[in-house]
């Protein structure tokens, strides 16, 4: 019976929105997902395999990225914004505090890989990562992205101040939206439903006190001074992307 009825849900959310809703066993915890991008890590070239060690918060973790150096590092999400545990705001602190137990109750003391987008590290220096974790479905193992699981659970909103991939943008984005129809987590509450939407893309870049380009933060151009500065700024002062690390350029919207 209560597979009939699972059947029929999904088969009501596929018409509704192309995505159909999955629930993933990862360690003793459960976690909504969605079929469609559990081969989602197929198309990682590069990772790193860490040992997670302690969530900070919904969205930063320390782990271990290098066995061989052993240090402890601070990484970010790319693309998801979990609500602050310690926000002064009761009900943002109540979030803060589930989405924090949640990445708890799935990351800690965890193999995690990591992959990265263009900017690896954001303006505070921290790395900013995909987060990618073994789950089961159906009898298989896929490692599936914990940045799409915490928004799809409400945990997390989309968060595009970091530039990321534009095709993991629209997932995200996609995800966040029936979060929200759903009500969950942070979405069962009013205040956060009226809450502003999500500003458009505009991430940090980089100028110099003499230079006519932008830059990324790592940009070998930026050793004498950098100048922290949003895209949209950069532009409209006439600033022009840097042709050797190559920032990212205006883009509007999703
Ligand atoms: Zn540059």
């Amino acid at each position: 019976m209560r597979k009939v009825l699972l059947l029929f849900l999904s088969a009501v959310s596929t018409i509704a929105s192309a995505l159909t809703p999955i629930t993933l066993q990862i360690g003793d915890a459960t976690a909504t997902y969605y079929e469609e991008y559990l081969d989602l890590f197929d198309g990682v070239t590069q990772y790193d395999e860490s040992l997670l060690l302690s969530v900070i918060d919904g969205d930063m973790f320390t782990l271990i990225r290098h066995k061989t150096l052993n240090l402890i590092e601070v990484v970010r999400l790319v693309g998801a914004d979990a609500p602050d545990s310690k926000h002064p705001d009761e009900a943002i602190a109540r979030f803060g505090s589930e989405s924090s137990d949640f990445a708890k109750l799935l990351l800690e003391d965890r193999k995690v890989f990591l992959s990265y987008d263009e900017l690896p590290r954001d303006s505070y220096g921290l790395y900013l990562a995909y987060l990618w974790i073994p789950a089961s479905y159906r009898g298989e193992t896929y490692n599936v992205l914990f940045n799409l699981l915490a928004i799809a659970g409400g945990y997390a909103r989309v968060y595009s101040i970091h530039p990321f991939k534009a095709s993991y943008m629209e997932i995200f984005a996609e995800a966040e939206r029936l979060a929200g129809l759903d009500k969950k987590g942070l979405w069962s509450d009013e205040n956060f439903s009226a809450t502003p939407p999500e500003p458009l893309y505009d991430p940090v870049v980089y100028i110099t006190n003499t230079g006519e380009k932008y830059h990324q933060y790592h940009c070998q151009h930026l050793l004498q001074s950098k100048i922290a500065i949003t895209l949209s700024e950069a532009v409209r002062m006439g600033y022009e992307p840097c042709s050797v690390c190559r920032p990212a350029v205006v883009y509007v919207g999703y």
